[in-house]
C-alpha cells in the first residue's frame, strides 16, 4: 500500500495559534488561562493553566471525526467507571455539557475540541526509572486492559493509524527509506519473521481494545519518587488488537534508561502479569512483538523524514528504535523468552537445552545416585492426557506412570488446584467443607465399616500411619508382607519394602512367597494352588510368634505390583486374610497402585473379596498433587488419636482436597472405570494376539487398566527374558512409548496407562511393541 493511503501517516497536525486556542477554550469550556504548546503526533495539544487547575486542551486532527474521537471519550469514561483509581485523564464538558464540541477554526478547517485534566508528574524517560518502575508500568497497563476488557466501540476498527503493531507489515515497502544498509536489513529481517512466524500466531491470541501507546513519553511518574506512577496519557492510538501488543510497547524508547533492556522487559511483564495474567502464547510471542514494534517505529520515522512529511518533525531519527532493536536481537529470542517465562513463573521450556550441563547439575545437587529411567534420562516439557512431550519436540505414549490416573494435566484437576490455591491453602486445624465433602465421597465408595479418614502426603506415610494404628489397636508388633513387596520409604515402611525375596527382613516381619502361578513355586497346573500358597501364611504367622511377635497386620498391595502383577490364584488372598483375622491381626490393604479404578473397579482389595481394616491410598489420589489417605474404622482412628494425637501440616490441606475431589469428579463424570475395563480388556486381547507371532511374550494378565506382560526366552521352561526386556524398554522408547519393568528377574512389563486411554492408544502401543519385538528377533 502506498504511504499516502495510510491514514495519519502524513500527520496533518492542526495549526491553531495560541491566541486562537485560548479563545476557543474560553468560548467553549469557560476556562480562561495561560496556554503552552505541548507535543503531539496527530492532535494539537496545549497545557492550559487556570488558577489552581491545569488542563490539556486538545484540538483534534481534522482527519479524526466524531467516531474516532468519541471512541476515545467513551473509553476514558468506561475506564474511570471500572477502576476509578487508574491515573488517566478526566474529561471536562463544555458549556452545553458536551465532551467533544466541533468548531471551525480561522483556517476554515473543522476540528473537535476536548478539555481533559492535566496529570502531574514527569515522563518516565525524564526520571531515573528503577526495576520497580517497570513493574508498576506493567501493572498499570494490566489494570487498564482489565478495565478495557469490557469495553467496545464501533470505531475501534476505524481508528486506523500507523502505530498498529499487529499491522506493521504494510510498512515494509517503506523500509527503503532507512538509509543505513545494515539497519535496513535488520528491520526487514524482523518484518520477514513477523510475516512467517509471528503474525499467524499473534492473530490467534487474545484481542480486545488496547491503549497501544504506553511508551516512556506517555507514562508519567512522580519526579521525587519515580516508582510512583502518576499518569497515563494519549489514548489516541487505541484500537482493537492483541493484548500482548500493549505490553510490547512498554520497552519502547527506553534508550535513555540505564536499565538493561531484558530487565525492563521482564519487569514490565511481571507487573502486567500480576494484574492481568498473561497467557503462555503471549509470553512466547513477546520478543517478536517488541521487535516488530521497534521495526515499525524505525520505518515510520525514517520514511516520514525522507518523504519530508509536512509540519514539525515527529522524531529526528529512528535511532531510538534501532538501538534497542539491535540490543534485543543480540539477546536473542530464546534467552529473552526464557527470562520472561522464569520471571512470570511459566514452566521452563528448555528446547535445545544443554542436557549435559543439566545432568552435571543434577549429579551435583541431587546426588550421583539419583536414579533416572533409561540410559539417558528423558527431558519432558509438557504433557496432556496419555502423552508426554519432550524438549526435542517428540510425543511419547505413557504406559508407565499410574499417577496421572485421569490423564496428564487433566484440565479439571488443574483448574481445581489453581482455583483453590488462589483462594485459600490451609490445614485441617481449621473448619472447611471440602475436606468433609471429600472424606464423605471417599468413604461412600468403600464398605460401610470403613468410615474415617486420615489425610497425609504420600503412600509411604499412609502405610506408616496404618501400621502404627494396627500396632496400637492390637497391642502387637508382628507384620506380614509379600516377600518382594514395596510399600514406601519411611523407616518402618522401608522394612516392609524388601523389593526382592532374598532380602533379609527384621525379626518382627515375615514375607510370604509370591503367589505367582506362571513362574512361582506352585504353577498353574498345581491342584489347590490357592491353598498351597496360602499355607505359607501359617508358616509365617508361626515364625513371627516364635520370634516373639504376634501378628498385628498383613500389609498387601492389592495389585502385587512389585511382584510383577501376578494373576493371584482365586481365593488366595481371602484364605490369607482368614488366617490373619483368625489370629487377631488386621488387614492393611495398600491401594496406592490398585485404587481409584486401576483394576476395573474402585478398589483392588474388593476384587479379591477382602475385608480391609485399613485402605491406604497414594499416587493417583491427587492425579499428581501430593495426597495420601488412610481410611479405617472410626473406632481405630479414635483409639489411635487418644493415644498419640495426629496432625499433618500439609495432609488434607484445602488444595489437596480440591485435587482429590476433582479426581473423583473426572472418574465419575467420564465413566473412566468402565472405560478402563473395556480398553484394558482390548489391550490384553491385542497382546495375546501379538503373542501368536512373538514367542517372547510368555504371559499376559491383569485387570482393568493394569496389565502384566511377561517375556520369556523359552515358553516351555518359562525362562525369564531379562536381557531382552531391558533392550525392549530402550527400543520402545525409541518408538516413543514409555514402559517400565518389574519382577525379581526384571522380565515383566507393568503397564499402567491412565484411565483415559482409548482403543487408538492401545493400537499405538501394539504397533510399537510389534515393531520392537521384530527388531529384537532380527538382532
Ligand atoms: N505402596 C505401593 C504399593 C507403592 O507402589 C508405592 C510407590 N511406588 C508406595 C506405597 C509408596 O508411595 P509414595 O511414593 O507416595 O510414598
Amino acid at each position: 500500500m502506498p504511504h499516502t493511503e495510510i491514514r495519519l501517516f502524513d500527520r496533518n497536525l492542526p495549526n491553531v495559534d495560541v491566541e486562537e486556542a485560548a479563545n476557543l477554550a474560553r468560548t467553549h469550556f469557560a476556562v480562561d488561562g495561560d496556554l503552552h504548546a505541548l507535543g503531539g503526533e496527530r492532535d494539537q495539544n496545549f497545557r492550559l493553566d487556570a488558577g489552581d487547575s491545569s488542563y490539556v486542551f486538545k484540538i483534534s486532527n481534522a482527519e479524526d471525526g466524531e467516531d474516532v474521537v468519541g471512541f476515545q471519550v467513551e473509553a476514558l469514561q468506561h475506564v474511570k467507571a471500572r477502576d476509578r483509581s487508574l491515573p488517566v485523564p478526566e474529561l471536562h464538558a463544555d458549556r452545553s455539557g458536551r465532551y467533544m464540541p466541533r468548531v471551525t477554526t480561522e483556517s476554515g478547517d473543522s476540528h473537535i475540541l476536548r478539555l481533559v485534566s492535566y496529570l502531574p508528574g514527569v515522563p518516565v524517560d525524564e526520571a531515573p526509572a528503577t526495576l520497580r518502575t517497570w513493574r508498576e508500568i506493567g501493572a498499570l497497563m494490566g489494570r487498564l486492559n482489565l478495565a478495557l476488557g469490557s469495553f467496545y466501540h464501533p470505531a475501534a476498527r476505524a481508528n486506523d493509524h500507523p502505530w498498529d503493531t499487529a499491522n506493521c507489515l504494510r510498512f515494509q515497502p517503506l523500509t527503503e527509506h532507512i538509509a543505513d544498509k545494515s539497519e535496513r536489513a535488520l528491520v526487514n529481517s524482523v518484518f520477514d519473521r513477523f510475516r512467517e512466524h509471528t503474525k499467524p500466531r499473534l492473530d490467534a491470541t487474545r484481542h480486545q481494545i488496547i491503549h497501544q501507546d504506553a511508551h516512556c513519553g506517555n507514562v508519567l511518574v512522580d519526579a521525587n519518587d519515580p516508582e510512583r506512577i502518576t499518569g497515563l496519557i494519549d489514548f489516541g492510538d487505541m484500537l482493537h488488537g492483541p493484548v500482548v501488543a500493549d505490553l510490547a510497547i512498554i520497552p519502547d524508547r527506553t534508550e535513555r534508561s540505564d536499565d538493561n533492556l531484558l530487565d525492563v522487559i521482564c519487569h514490565a511483564a511481571i507487573g502486567f502479569d500480576a494484574t492481568f495474567p498473561l497467557q503462555e502464547t503471549e509470553v512466547d510471542l513477546l520478543f517478536d512483538v517488541i521487535c516488530a514494534r521497534y521495526a515499525l517505529g524505525a520505518t515510520i520515522v525514517a520514511a516520514r523524514n525522507a518523504l519530508h512529511v509536512d509540519g514539525p518533525r515527529h522524531m529526528e531519527s529512528s535511532e531510538p528504535f534501532i538501538t534497542p532493536l539491535d540490543q534485543l536481537v543480540s539477546i536473542g529470542s530464546a534467552t529473552c523468552t526464557r527470562a520472561v517465562r522464569r520471571a512470570c513463573r511459566f514452566p521452563a521450556m528448555l528446547s535445545g537445552a544443554d542436557e549435559e550441563a543439566l545432568l552435571d547439575k543434577r549429579r551435583q545437587y541431587l546426588g550421583k545416585n539419583a536414579t533416572h529411567f533409561y540410559a539417558r534420562p528423558m527431558h519432558f516439557e509438557r504433557a496432556s492426557g496419555p502423552f508426554l512431550y519432550s524438549t526435542d519436540g517428540n510425543r511419547y505414549l505413557d504406559c508407565y506412570n499410574n499417577v496421572p490416573q485421569v490423564g496428564h494435566c487433566n484440565p479439571h484437576v488443574v483448574k481445581a488446584i489453581a482455583r483453590q490455591a488462589a483462594a485459600l491453602n490451609t490445614n485441617t486445624r481449621y473448619l472447611y467443607s471440602s475436606i468433609l465433602e471429600y472424606a464423605e465421597r471417599l468413604t461412600d465408595k468403600l464398605a460401610p465399616h470403613l468410615d474415617a479418614c486420615v489425610f497425609v502426603n504420600s503412600g509411604s506415610e499412609a502405610n506408616d500411619i496404618a501400621w502404627q494404628m494396627a500396632r496400637i489397636m492390637t497391642g502387637r508388633s508382628g507384620g506380614l508382607l509379600m516377600e518382594d513387596a514395596y510399600h514406601g520409604i519411611t523407616g518402618p515402611i522401608r522394612e516392609f519394602s524388601p523389593g526382592h525375596p532374598d532380602t533379609k527382613l527384621p525379626d518382627h516381619l515375615q514375607g510370604l512367597i509370591v503367589p505367582d502361578p506362571y513362574r512361582g513355586k506352585y504353577r498353574d497346573d498345581t491342584p489347590d494352588i490357592a491353598s498351597r500358597y496360602a499355607a505359607d501364611a501359617d508358616r509365617a504367622i508361626a515364625d513371627l510368634a516364635r520370634a516373639g511377635h504376634e501378628t498385628a497386620a498383613f500389609m498387601i498391595d492389592s495389585a502385587l505390583c512389585s511382584s510383577g502383577v501376578p494373576e493371584t490364584p482365586d481365593g488366595y488372598l481371602r484364605e490369607v486374610e482368614k488366617r490373619v483375622h483368625a489370629v487377631g491381626g488386621l488387614m492393611i490393604c495398600d491401594e496406592v497402585q490398585s485404587g481409584f479404578g486401576r483394576m476395573g473397579q474402585w478398589w483392588g482389595h474388593e476384587l479379591h473379596g477382602l475385608t480391609a481394616d485399613f485402605v491406604t491410598m497414594g499416587k493417583p489420589v491427587g492425579n499428581g498433587h501430593p495426597l495420601g489417605v488412610i481410611v479405617t474404622r472410626s473406632e481405630i482412628l479414635e483409639r489411635f488419636t487418644e493415644k498419640t494425637g495426629l496432625f499433618s501440616t500439609f495432609g488434607g490441606n484445602t488444595v489437596a482436597c480440591a485435587a482429590g475431589n476433582a479426581v473423583l469428579d473426572v472418574i465419575e463424570r467420564d465413566e473412566l472405570i468402565e472405560n478402563g475395563r473395556v480398553v484394558g480388556e482390548y489391550f490384553r486381547e491385542q497382546l495375546r494376539e501379538l503373542s501368536k507371532t512373538h514367542a517372547l511374550i510368555g504371559n499376559v494378565r491383569g485387570n482393568g487398566m493394569l496389565t502384566g506382560l511377561e517375556f520369556v526366552s523359552d515358553r516351555d521352561t518359562r525362562t525369564p527374558a531379562t536381557e531382552e526386556t531391558a533392550r525392549l524398554l530402550e527400543l520402545m522408547r525409541q518408538r516413543h512409548v514409555l514402559v517400565g519393568n518389574e519382577g525379581r528377574d526384571g522380565n515383566i512389563l507393568k503397564l499402567r496407562p491412565s484411565l483415559v486411554f482409548t482403543h487408538e492408544h492401545v493400537d499405538l502401543f501394539i504397533d510399537a511393541l510389534d515393531g520392537t519385538l521384530g527388531d529384537l528377533k532380527a538382532d
